[in-house]
């Protein structure tokens, strides 16, 4: 059996009948799998959803928080995970509530891209990718920013920013999807 890479996924037991999983040669990929029952690993990519948010020309980020994951501090379109059996807008109107204090009021789908996560630096390898499923999104009247409510533990910050003045460290991919948005415009 080959030797783990450092950036592979940490898991060594099958879920279901708890046997030691090894590595198998399936469709031409490496993947853990179980020797005794039909287990397979395949580590597909988790959808999230994110919200782009453009008013007067600014695009809407969101400072991660201290207690986020990954990109600590990093900025980021507002969003996450799914959660079980939630549809995606439930999850795009629960996620942008939370992190943002602001009311969705229309959305539309916009594009669709592969995250790579790097919690061990930017250009190493990761074990976790998703598949991001972005949105436009038409909020609902903001009458003070500075009034909006949300957890300083989870979202640092969330400021409007014009495209050509968006801050440096913007993580997920999230710079790409905005200057697409506006070349089209
Ligand atoms: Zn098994």
């Amino acid at each position: 059996m080959r030797k783990r890479a450092a950036f592979e996924i940490n898991y060594f037991y099958c879920p279901s009948c708890k046997t030691k999983l090894e590595f198998r040669r399936v469709e031409k990929k490496d993947v853990l799998a179980c020797p005794k029952c039909s287990f397979i690993f395949w580590n597909n990519p988790k959808p999230v959803v994110s919200a782009l948010c453009v008013q007067d020309s600014k695009v809407l980020l969101i400072k991660r928080g201290r207690k986020s994951g990954s990109y600590k501090y990093y900025w980021a379109l507002p969003g996450g995970m799914i959660d079980y059996l939630e549809k995606t807008e439930k999850a795009l109107d629960r996620e942008l509530s939370e992190e943002t204090g602001c009311k969705m009021e229309d959305c539309q789908i916009y594009d669709a891209h592969l995250i790579v996560y790097s919690p061990r630096g930017l250009h190493k390898k990761s074990a976790y990718t998703s598949i991001d499923i972005v949105y436009l999104v038409k909020l609902k009247k903001i009458n003070d920013i500075s009034l909006l409510k949300y957890d300083p533990s989870e979202t640092a910050n969330i400021a409007f920013f014009p495209v050509d003045k968006l801050p440096k460290k913007i993580a997920f991919g999230h710079r790409e999807i905005i200057y697409k948005f506006f070349r089209k415009q």
